[in-house]
């Protein structure tokens, strides 16, 4: 079989995106070569180290090395300054729109041993709804009214209501193909508020529901939960959920929720989707605080390398890096600070490439 070469950007970012992006790269280095799979590897530089010392947070030869030359990334981390610093404005977010990377996808997975085992993937419309930060405020006689405007449209709305549809039939591939899992078969849970919202989230809910009900889908269950009462659901019974797909608002806080309900941020990965183009970047910030001293917990970044390989079609590969992961994390004894260990971020990294 001719292998394949994939050419990734790594982003190291600031803090511990520095500690955490290396451990990324290490693991693609070592998956075997029996799956015909070869890397090539370019550093991208971005983030508020960059900003102090080019004037630029994203600079342009990043995104056009990543437009034009690279199959995928993972980005690790940039710290937002406490305080608003002039011409500084998050690179992750305007990668997003300079890629149209419109589905940000967050798996939160707890060991399956659990009490209320977690299993599901929440997949976030990143284009619009409130985040067109549209907003107004005006003087009445009353005082002071502030509107933002919530803009959901049937293309964005179809297109996420789709790649949720996707992940849910390749998750089903990878449990059949050996993967243990809590689920039986496919769920996509649409979440919207139309009771309250019928126009926005109204057409958010029948979009997504006509673009799932497409017969390629139809091994897929689809049902549909108002955000609230989901709030409670997740939280009781996390193990409900498959898919969950939501417009960009709900997404944004039941995602936090979810990595909330596994026990450390740095367990959770996402990845930052477009047509043909996947960036995997670890939930968690740069972590300042725990920055240097060799004890970040490198998963979160190990996961989002595997995640970014599903989107690039390499199914089979991701699914040894969550293999390798999972039994680090079942057998639970080399476990970073943040999950009660006293391992070293070099000594989990050691331990998952041995069981890789
Ligand atoms: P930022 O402004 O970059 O988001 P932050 O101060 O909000 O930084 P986060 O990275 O969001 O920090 O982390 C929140 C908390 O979780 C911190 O106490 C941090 O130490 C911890 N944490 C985050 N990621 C990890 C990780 N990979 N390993 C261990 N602890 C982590
Ligand atoms: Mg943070």
């Amino acid at each position: 079989m001719a292998a394949r070469t994939l050419r990734i950007g790594l982003i190291p970012g600031d803090g511990i995106g520095k500690e955490v992006i290396p451990a990324g790269r290490r693991i693609l280095e070592a998956l075997p070569a029996s799956l015909g799979l070869k890397f090539e590897f370019v550093d991208l530089k971005a983030g508020f180290e960059t900003f102090e010392q080019t004037g630029a947070a994203l600079p342009d030869e990043t995104v056009a090395i990543l437009k034009n030359e690279c199959d995928g990334a993972l980005f690790g981390a940039v710290s937002s300054p406490s305080t608003a610093v002039k011409g500084y404005s998050s690179p992750i977010v305007a990668l997003r729109k300079k890629l149209d990377l419109y589905a940000n996808v967050r798996p939160v997975k707890s060991v399956l041993t659990a009490a209320n085992p977690i299993d599901m993937v929440i997949v976030r419309e990143n284009t619009e709804d409130l985040y067109v930060k549209e907003e107004k405020t005006y003087d009445t006689p009353e005082g002071k009214v502030a509107e933002a405007i919530k803009r959901i449209s049937q293309r964005a709305s179809s297109r996420i209501a789709t790649i949720a549809g996707e992940i849910a039939l390749r998750r089903q591939k990878i449990r059949e193909a050996g993967s243990p899992s809590i689920h039986k078969g496919p769920l996509v849970t649409i979440t919207h508020k139309s009771n309250v919202l019928s126009q926005t989230d109204g057409l958010f809910r029948s979009t997504a529901r006509e673009a799932l009900a497409n017969p390629r889908f139809k091994s897929v269950a689809v049902e549909e939960q108002i955000v609230d009462s989901m709030v409670y659901k997740l939280f009781r019974q996390p193990e409900a959920y498959d898919v969950i797909v939501a417009p960009n608002l709900y997404g944004d806080i039941l995602s936090d929720g979810a990595a909330a309900l596994v026990g450390s941020l740095g367990l959770v990965p996402s990845a930052n989707v477009g047509e043909g183009f996947a960036i995997g970047e670890p939930c968690h910030g740069s972590a300042p605080d725990i920055m240097g001293q060799g004890i970040s917990n490198p998963i979160a970044t190990l996961r989002s390398a595997a995640l970014m390989l599903e989107f690039l079609n390499e199914e089979a590969a991701a699914a040894k890096i969550y293999a390798a992961v999972d039994a680090n994390l079942e057998e639970g004894k080399l476990l970073s600070p943040d999950l009660g260990g006293t391992t070293k971020t070099e000594d989990v990294v050691q331990d998952i490439l041995r069981r890789l």
